[in-house]
């Protein structure tokens, strides 16, 4: 088990006038000048319908930059076909060489394909340079390599034995062949969904969001430089509903890795156990799912680091991370400072095209999500209970533009504490300082979900009370620093409650979900 000791992949700063900036840059307006092609990968095949679907970025909508081919019911039945006719080479496979492979991706994404990735993530999903470098390259490295040590822990997991006999667990591969069902928000994620489960010796379906195919394209670029061989990932684009109703009732349906919101899952959870009788065994559901994440101060805390934590952990990306704070509690003693300190910095902070690296916020994904916030601001705009003390204003004449918007609520129960918006609105309540206890039992209750949060406070006590009190409200729980950025190796990432099956994407926790063990003795 002598695998490379995994380093979290260097993060780089792209300075102004710096060669990597430069080559982001070229590989960036290289691709949106291009009308990229996109079939689908069956078999190893490019599988191309003529049923085009045109890619637009969401920052430049009326620009079209590829196109991709819709499938059907049937190019998912053929995935699945694909995805079993390569299981049995695979599965037998040393795990040295599944291994390898996925070291090598990690390798060829430091390298020569990390523009490309990062360009593709810039355009389809409009993140900033800084974003899609945190994502789509530095996080799916580490997905790769972390995991590939971490396979070794499982492997390494072996019972006890006693003179005359030899005991051992084989952490066999899943019978039947996996669906992995991905977000649009993290072109790691839905690149880790895809490879935890083959690492560990499976072969899968991938049906990404129709919002991510782009950067979904350059995934699978990536897997067959790196040498993963035909079949073992099959990547369909077809509508969700549409893929479920073959995958599902699929005999060798073995396992489900989704990333999505709460309510696809839990219509997914639904459909399994309607059609449980069907499968040769109990599939494995793993899903991450949507959060209502928090900030909450204690009267304690600083208030400027409460107001830093606030903007970038509400507004990265557009507030469309799922660990994104979308509610904060803020004690009344240090309100009036942190709310100078955040409006100033939200008033600093530029929206646009991600070529502009100046610009920290972008587009929203699509326009549904769009006019889905809109109608959120436009309607806190109409309500006195509610007061916009930043941002408010949206446009998307060009691209889904939303300004960075701060509510604050007399209500603690206001709708948009409780919703998940998935966007750059974050809903405040200033509390009594003096009522902490109570605001904590709020934190807990307001939402069903229990994703991240972040407790600031420099009052030990306090923060025992809340880490107490807050047990499952947060399956990522934070003391001084804002709920997002988990890094892999670091911080396991999953959320409990409504936010999903809490497995710790890029863990062996994750990895053991994948196998199935046989104990075997053998007597001498
Ligand atoms: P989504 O649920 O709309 O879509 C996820 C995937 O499911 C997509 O591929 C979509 O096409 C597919 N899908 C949708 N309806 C389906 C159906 N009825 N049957 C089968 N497939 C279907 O999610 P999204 O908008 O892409 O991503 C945002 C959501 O993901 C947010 O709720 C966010 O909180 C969550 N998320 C969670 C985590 C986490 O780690 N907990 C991470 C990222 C995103």
């Amino acid at each position: 088990f002598n695998v490379p000791i995994p380093v979290n992949e260097p993060v780089k700063g792209y300075a102004p006038g710096s060669k990597e900036r430069e080559e982001l840059l070229q590989a960036y307006k290289e691709l949106r000048e291009q009308q990229l092609d996109i079939p689908m990968y069956i078999g190893g095949e490019e599988v191309r319908t003529g049923n085009l679907m045109p890619v637009t970025p969401p920052h430049d909508h009326k620009r079209v930059i590829g196109n991709y081919h819709y499938g059907n019911a049937s190019h998912v039945q053929q995935a699945i076909d694909a995805a079993l006719a390569a299981r049995e080479q695979w599965s037998q496979m040393p795990w040295e060489s599944r291994a390898a492979i996925f070291l090598k991706a990690a390798d060829l994404l430091a390298g020569p394909f990390r523009a490309r990735m990062n360009a593709a993530t810039m355009l389809g999903q409009s993140k900033n340079a800084f974003q899609a470098e945190i994502d789509a390259a530095c996080e799916m490295i580490d997905f790769f390599r972390f995991n590939v040590k971490y396979m070794t822990d499982v492997y390494k997991m072996q019972p006890e034995s006693l003179p005359g006999m030899w005991n051992r667990l084989e952490h066999r591969p899943l019978e039947g062949f996996v669906f992995a069902l991905t977000p649009f928000n993290f072109t790691s994620i839905a690149a880790n969904l895809c490879a935890a489960p083959a690492m560990m010796g499976n072969v899968v379906v991938w049906k990404p969001a129709n919002t991510q195919v782009y950067s979904a394209k350059v995934i699978m670029d990536l897997f067959k430089a790196a040498g993963l061989p035909d079949g073992v990932i099959n990547l369909v684009y077809v509508d969700g509903p549409e893929a479920g109703d073959v995958i599902f009732k699929h005999r060798q349906f073995a396992g489900i890795h989704f990333t999505g919101s709460t309510g696809v899952f839990n219509h997914i959870w639904k459909t399994i156990g309607e059609n449980i009788t069907r499968y040769r065994g109990y599939p494995r559901i793993v899903g991450e799912t949507g959060g209502k994440d928090f900030i909450v101060a204690h009267k304690s805390a600083h208030a400027k680091e409460v107001a830093v934590a606030i903007t970038r952990g509400a507004f990265e990306y557009q507030g469309q991370k799922c660990s994104a704070a979308s509610r904060a509690y803020i004690p009344s003693n240090i309100w009036e400072e942190v709310k100078q300190h955040v409006v100033e910095d939200l008033k600093s902070l530029k929206m646009g095209d991600p070529e502009d690296f100046g610009n920290f916020i972008n587009a929203v994904i699509d326009e549904k999500s769009f006019d889905k916030l809109a109608k959120y601001i436009d309607a806190a705009k109409n309500d006195d209970q509610v007061e916009i003390i930043a941002g408010g204003n949206h446009d998307k004449s060009k691209g889904y533009f939303i300004e960075p918007t701060l509510i604050v609520a007399q209500d603690p129960q206001y709708v948009t504490m409780c919703e998940e918006l998935f966007g750059p609105v974050l809903t405040l309540h200033v509390y009594d300082a003096d009522k902490f206890e109570e605001i904590l039992e709020i934190v807990d209750t307001t939402s069903p979900y229990g994703l991240t949060g972040a407790i600031f406070s420099n009052d030990r006590y306090a923060v025992e009370l809340a880490t107490k009190k807050l047990s499952h409200a947060a399956g990522n729980f934070y003391i001084n620093d804002k709920p997002t950025g988990a890094v892999v190796g670091q911080q396991p990432f999953g959320g409990s409650r409504a936010s999903g099956t809490n497995d710790k994407a890029g863990s062996m926790l994750n990895l053991l979900r994948w196998t199935s063990a046989r104990t075997i003795k053998e007597t001498f």
